[in-house]
């Protein structure tokens, strides 16, 4: 399977994984124009997608997925609260023709892919990390939650290629320009990852899992920088993983796993 991240940030997530012919994204958080535009840069276009699966309604994950949905026809697969939040954001029902429902633990194919959507907790209704599969190749992507969850850890142990947040430094977090309440949220087991937390995650995929590449991700812009984030983990990283920071608005280079 190839893996690129399109945009990792909370100003947009994206991410697009193929195999031949079967291509998907997960999340859509920028505008349809401008993953039109970083499509075109890796030369592929939006109708060789066969859908979008999401994580959770966030904006930074879903904002272009009314236009995906309703303008371009894209199969949405995701949870019955997100599809609830989504409508109520837009004003706006999608065809239950294009819906494909996700439930936690129940593993769902596109064409040759196996997904696990694994629940974490995040401040949404729901929130999915997804362990992807094809062949023996597994692939994980866990961004917005505020803590591990032991199922996830158990996909971490069989993945090859683990995508991560690493969303702020405890440090920076305090000195932040965010308001005392917006800290408390970011920090809270409803939030997200801090790099001590990731370095964990990163800890046990190292030694107790067979890693070969981890990519950090959702790195916020106000409260980490990619260095320190890279930094915290590297120290975690053995022999023959390969780790680095996603870019936070740039497409990344093309992954094989
Ligand atoms: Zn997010
Ligand atoms: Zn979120």
């Amino acid at each position: 399977m190839k893996y690129i991240s399109l945009s990792s940030s909370s100003s947009g997530n994206c991410y697009l994984i193929e195999n031949g012919d079967t291509r998907f994204l997960i999340d859509a958080g920028l505008s349809v124009k401008r993953i039109k535009a970083l499509l075109a840069e890796i030369g592929e276009e939006l109708t060789s997608i066969k859908g979008v699966v999401l994580t959770h309604s966030h904006r930074d994950h879903t904002k272009g997925v009314p236009t995906l949905v309703y303008r371009y026809n894209l199969p949405l697969y995701c949870t019955k609260s997100t599809l609830q939040d989504l409508e109520k954001n837009t004003g706006r029902e999608v065809d239950r023709a294009l819906w494909r429902e996700v439930e936690s633990h129940k593993e769902f194919e596109i064409d040759n892919f196996s997904l696990l959507p694994m629940p974490v907790t995040h401040d949404t209704r729901d929130c999915h990390a997804y362990r992807v599969k094809l062949g023996d190749k597994v692939l994980t992507l866990a961004t917005d939650l505020g803590k591990a969850t032991s199922e996830l850890m158990e996909a971490v142990k069989i993945t090859d290629h683990l995508i991560i947040e690493s969303n702020y430094s405890e440090t920076l977090l305090q000195v932040s320009s965010y308001t005392a309440f917006l800290r408390g949220r970011i920090d809270s087991d409803n939030g997200h990852l801090s790099n001590v937390q990731t370095g964990e995650i990163v800890d046990f995929a190292c030694k107790k899992g067979r890693v070969k590449h981890i990519h950090l991700a959702h790195i916020s812009a106000n409260s980490n920088t990619p260095e320190t984030a890279l930094n915290y983990s590297k120290k975690f990283v053995t022999d023959g993983v390969e780790i680095d920071a996603l870019p936070r608005k740039e497409i990344s280079e093309m992954w094989e796993i």
